[in-house]
């Protein structure tokens, strides 16, 4: 513990520990006076710490009283959220996390991470140095563009790295203080937000192009020049911005996307993990895409880079995978088609109604991808039973609110056949005596454990082989019995041990390429494990 006392240990959320602090403690630090004279155990404020949050009415108010906490008591909320994983991530994250982002101008208390705006331009190292923690090794940034499924939410988006964060902390165990949230703001095309007097942001349009491009310039250099060996997770881009500056930096930092990479990664587990129960091959698969965005083309190239690895020519994977988008069937014949859908373009007349395209590809798989509700339509839902003994349905849009459908309609439309996976939670659904637990296709199976591995052996990239090697460690550790109950991912409980694995076999790959900096341990599980924060 540092050399401070009395009130400055408990103004900082690192060094205190409430009424845990032990009497001698007390006497040493100068808290004597300072605290309730009780002195509790852990398990007795953990109990207190719960059945308050559990007290709360809503739960943006159980996230408002946990963000609190986590400012109060760092350890406190880690410890609490590791032992009530399934009951606190969808708090932190999605779903509450949305609902938080479009209330974050209400509910505001400190800012968890840090703002650049436009009118930062030039200053960026200064205010990265301004960050009171400096070993930083984690990154997530996002410009507040494309919320979840929620649109743009300018400057109120902080909430999407600040809890991406604490689940690369919850699930891996980066260190907190290792963790930097930042939103880059360059206004909103949000009309509410920019009418909304309580709205915290810069209260303009967006700037796009060259100054834009500038910014992100700035704070990929100056990040990388104060924090070394950083890794920076670009999150919740609107897409047209998160392809080309991905495609712009995957070479020149050591940076992914997780709305790109991260969920093709979890969703090919799922994909992997469905086979087992269906009983199919990759490269037989009829993928149809509802949403021809970040998450579907992310999801589809890496599925398409597995049937290559596994010997399958590039061209007859390609056509495996068809996308529907706003317009309809991703064709060919189609006038301005963004890049990232180009290559998945097929040869076929075009064709608007989703039924139609079902009927027309006969998929083994539809996967929603599109941030848009009820798109699996009872009729959709019924034709995958028809064609399939098991057909994999997986509504990935966030938060729940948006899901193409709910877990209950996915076993009921195909009387109890799909495999399902979800973006947001599904509570498990009783149909015909037979209990399905739903999977939730988390991206936070992935990214702690990638970004672990990473930081761990200090690579100097990120790249789709450490997404596919991930996906394929994920979907080893899911269980028979798991699969049994119709849960195509482990249990988060399992969490921990999730990112440890991943985290191996991340780093395994880097050195496999060359791009560890860290010499390699003569055992690299235990070198890992050893860095993992435990609250
Ligand atoms: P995006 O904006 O990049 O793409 C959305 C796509 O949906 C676009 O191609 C758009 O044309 C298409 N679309 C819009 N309306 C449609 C409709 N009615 N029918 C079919 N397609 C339609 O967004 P994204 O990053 O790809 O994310 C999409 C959704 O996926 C979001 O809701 C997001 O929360 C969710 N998502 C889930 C996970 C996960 O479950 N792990 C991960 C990432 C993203």
């Amino acid at each position: 513990m540092s050399n401070r006392t009395g009130i400055d240990i408990l103004r900082d959320p690192f060094l205190n520990k409430g009424t845990t602090f032990t009497a001698k403690e007390r006497d040493t630090l100068k808290l004597r006076g300072l605290l309730p004279p009780r002195v509790h155990s852990t398990e007795e404020q953990m109990g207190r710490v719960l059945s308050n949050l559990r007290g709360k009415a809503t739960n943006l108010e159980r996230y408002v009283f946990l963000n609190g906490l986590l400012g109060r008591n760092v350890d406190l909320f880690y410890r609490l959220a590791l032992e009530n994983i399934e009951e606190i991530m969808p708090l932190i994250y999605t779903p509450t996390v949305g609902k938080a982002c479009q209330e974050y101008g209400s509910i505001f208390r400190r800012p968890n991470g840090l703002y650049i705006s436009l009118e930062d331009a030039g200053h960026i190292e200064e205010i990265l140095q301004n960050w009171p923690h400096k070993d930083v090794r984690v990154i997530v940034v996002t410009d507040g563009e494309r919320i979840l499924g929620l649109g743009d939410l300018g400057s109120n988006g902080m909430g999407i790295p600040v809890g991406k964060l604490s689940l690369y902390t919850a699930c891996a165990g980066i260190h907190p203080s290792q963790t930097l949230p930042i939103t880059i703001d360059v206004g909103t095309e949000n009309p509410k937000l920019l009418a909304d007097p309580l709205y915290l942001g810069l209260q303009q349009h967006r700037v796009r192009g060259e100054a834009y491009d500038a910014l992100i310039a700035e704070f990929m250099k100056a990040a990388q020049k104060v924090f070394p060996n950083i890794l920076i997770q670009f999150e919740d881009f609107a897409n047209q911005n998160a392809f080309r500056l991905l495609e712009h930096y995957q070479d020149k930092a050591c940076t992914f996307n997780d709305d790109i990479q991260g969920t093709a990664s979890v969703a090919l587990a799922g994909l992997y993990s469905a086979l087992r129960v269906t009983g199919g091959k990759m490269e037989e698969q009829r993928l149809l895409f509802f949403g021809a965005g970040e998450a579907g083309t992310g999801i589809a190239e890496l599925a398409v880079e597995a049937m290559v690895k596994d010997g399958v020519p590039e061209a007859k994977a390609l056509a495996r995978c068809w996308f529907i988008d706003s317009k309809g069937l991703v064709t060919k014949g189609r006038p301005g088609l963004a890049g990232h859908k180009l290559r998945f373009a097929v040869d076929h007349a075009p064709l608007s109604g989703n039924l139609e395209i079902v009927e027309a590809l006969k998929p083994t798989a539809i996967i929603g991808v599109s941030g848009q509700p009820n798109t699996f339509t009872k009729e959709i839902l019924k034709k995958m039973a028809e064609y399939n003994a098991r057909p994999i349905v997986f509504a990935l849009s966030n938060p729940t609110s948006q899901a193409e459908c709910t877990a209950e309609q996915a076993y009921v439309e195909t009387d109890g056949k799909a495999v399902f996976a979800s973006g947001s939670p599904f509570d498990p659904v009783t149909f015909k005596g037979q209990t399905f637990v739903p999977g939730q296709g988390n991206n936070a199976y992935i990214f702690p454990g990638v970004g672990l591995g990473v930081v761990a052996v200090k690579s100097r990239r990120v790249n789709s082989t450490m997404f596919l090697t991930a996906a394929k460690t994920l979907a080893q550790l899911v269980s028979e019995e798991d699969l049994a109950k119709g849960r195509i991912y482990p249990s988060l409980k399992m969490i921990r041990k999730v990112s440890l694995a991943i985290a191996v076999a991340v780093a395994e790959v880097a050195y496999a390429q060359g791009l560890a900096d860290e010499k390699r341990p003569a055992d690299l599980s235990a070198f890992i494990q050893a860095k993992m924060y435990q609250p």
